[in-house]
């Protein structure tokens, strides 16, 4: 399919959305396409001067919104849903421009990111609290929930819709007000957003965007501001640990989803093909850059064989090429210095005596793409194993039993995803329990899903996004003691 740029581009807004309008600010980020390296169009950028102008805006707002009938918000949070649905082609042309994954799997990601606008919408009217009789004496205990108040929602570029809807959803359907700011990499699909909220007929300054190509001091306008009442951050465990030292201070409320490094164990009675199709989409899915991407791949000696042939025959039968033509199923990695490190851990992996199985080079092409890439035998102290790789490389290490994998799956300071593979649910559940990691995926290569609690234990994050947990992260709870 040939995405007609100019015409995409020409309902995108691209200046600063406060208060309900776009404003330009006189200076503009590039855009870039990582197809091919070179910027395709440019949006406005903001300064702290904007983000305390959205602040403002968003504070000027809370009181009314706060007010609002749930019903209300849950009609507006369905329109901007349906509206979502309606502009599916723009939505997912603008994912695979900014950020280069397969237009397919942009598609999944409107559909799966309008989801969470919906779902919340349906959760916005079943907000409760509880009334109950104290154990002892005659006391009743009253519970009320309140929106927490003005919420920055800080994203990262991976999914640049999904990451969005995810905060914005929960949060205004607990009747909070939120001032986002996307990655600079992929603005405009949030700007986008913005527009459909507001022909959803959302109220000015109910959602403010801040574009920027200075996160750090922008943020801060927005973080020193004691109107803020909630943090909620995607992206690195490295940049929320800076955003979590400086939501200390004024003790903010905070959600945290933060890096992975996903081990995935195929115990001795896998389903071989199972779990090769289950890693094709654990590994591969979005470019390989989704924070529950399968970063490491545990295999009892007994499949192991089996399982690196038919992974690697998998892998080098993907098509590596640009987002937008319709036989690509790998698209470029995100940017330069993301090529560079997956580059990298595979040169320190294969120089400390891992094999490439597949793989293991750049194409030779403009963009920022990198080649699918099977590594067999990688040593266990190779950087691949322990940091976050965020690109299309499967290291497998092969182990001897469950504990030895499990013990393995155990070492990282991330725990947010895992994947099992077991005939055996009895086995596979044993595993199950014994991992620690904040989701686990059970002959599934893939969990996400607006209903489910989405978050990570350990240096994988705080809280929880999607179902009813992620609405509970922008409410408080007020007791009232009454004597009767
Ligand atoms: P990142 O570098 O941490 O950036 C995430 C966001 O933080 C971007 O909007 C970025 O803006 C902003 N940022 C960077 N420094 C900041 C600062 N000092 N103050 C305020 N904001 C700041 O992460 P990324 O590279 O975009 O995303 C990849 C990471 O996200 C991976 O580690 C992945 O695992 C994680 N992730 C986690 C989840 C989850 O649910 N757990 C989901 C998706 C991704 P600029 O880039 O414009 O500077």
């Amino acid at each position: 399919m040939r995405i007609d740029i100019a015409g995409v581009l020409s309902r995108v807004p691209t200046g600063q959305f406060i208060g309900g309008e776009f404003r330009e600010t006189g200076a503009t980020i590039d855009v870039i396409d990582p197809a091919t390296g070179g910027a395709f169009t440019s949006v406005s950028d903001g300064t702290a001067e904007h983000a305390r102008a959205a602040m403002d805006a968003a504070c000027d707002a809370a009181d009314a919104w706060a007010a609002t009938d749930p019903r209300e918000r849950a009609d507006v949070l369905r329109r901007a849903f349906d509206l979502i649905i309606e502009r599916r082609d723009d939505f997912a042309a603008l994912m695979t421009l900014e950020m280069g994954k397969p237009l397919s799997e942009s598609y999944g990601e409107v559909d799966y990111g309008a989801e969470f606008l919906r779902w919340f919408s349906e959760e916005a009217v079943r907000i409760e609290g509880r009334y109950s009789q104290a154990p002892a004496g005659g006391g009743r205990i009253l519970t009320i929930k309140k929106p927490v108040g003005p919420v920055f929602a800080i994203t990262p570029w991976n999914f640049p819709l999904a990451m969005g809807t995810r905060k914005i959803g929960p949060a205004l359907a607990a009747g909070c007000t939120v001032v986002i700011k996307p990655a600079k990499q992929t603005p405009l699909t949030m700007l986008y957003l913005m527009q459909a909220f507001v022909d959803a007929g959302l109220p000015a300054g109910v959602v403010n965007c801040i574009v920027t190509s200075a996160s750090g001091k922008t943020s801060e306008a927005i973080l020193t501001d004691p109107r803020l009442r909630k943090l909620t951050f995607t992206g690195s465990t490295e940049v929320g640990r800076t955003l979590l030292h400086q939501a200390a201070d004024p003790v903010l409320r905070t959600s945290m989803e933060l890096g992975g490094n996903a081990p995935f164990l195929v115990l001795e009675d896998a389903d071989v093909d199972a779990a090769v199709a289950g890693a094709m989409v654990a590994k591969y899915r979005n470019n390989g850059e989704a924070c529950t991407a399968a970063n490491r791949f545990y295999v009892h000696r007994a499949v192991a064989e089996e399982f690196q042939r038919k992974l690697a025959e998998a892998t080098a039968g993907l098509a590596v090429g640009p987002g937008a033509d319709e036989s690509s199923t790998m698209g470029p990695l995100v940017d330069q210095p993301s090529l560079d490190k997956v580059g990298e851990l595979v040169d320190d992996a294969v120089d400390k005596g891992a094999k490439v199985l597949t793989g293991g080079s750049r194409p030779d092409r403009a963009g920022f793409f990198y080649t699918p890439t099977v590594l067999g035998d990688v040593p266990r102290d190779a950087r691949v194993l322990r940091e976050e790789i965020f690109g299309p490389v499967a290291p497998v290490v092969v182990v001897d039993s469950d504990d030895e994998a499990i013990d393995l799956a155990n070492r990282s300071e991330f725990g947010l995803m895992g994947y099992v593979y077991s005939r055996d649910i009895s086995r596979g559940l044993r595993a199950v329990e014994r991992l620690e990691s904040g989701m686990i995926g059970l002959n599934s290569g893939k969990v996400s899903n607006p209903a489910a609690p989405f978050g990570g234990v350990k240096q994988s994050g705080l809280g929880r996004e999607g179902s009813h947990e992620g609405l509970e992260e922008y409410l408080e709870v007020t007791y009232v003691g009454i004597t009767l």
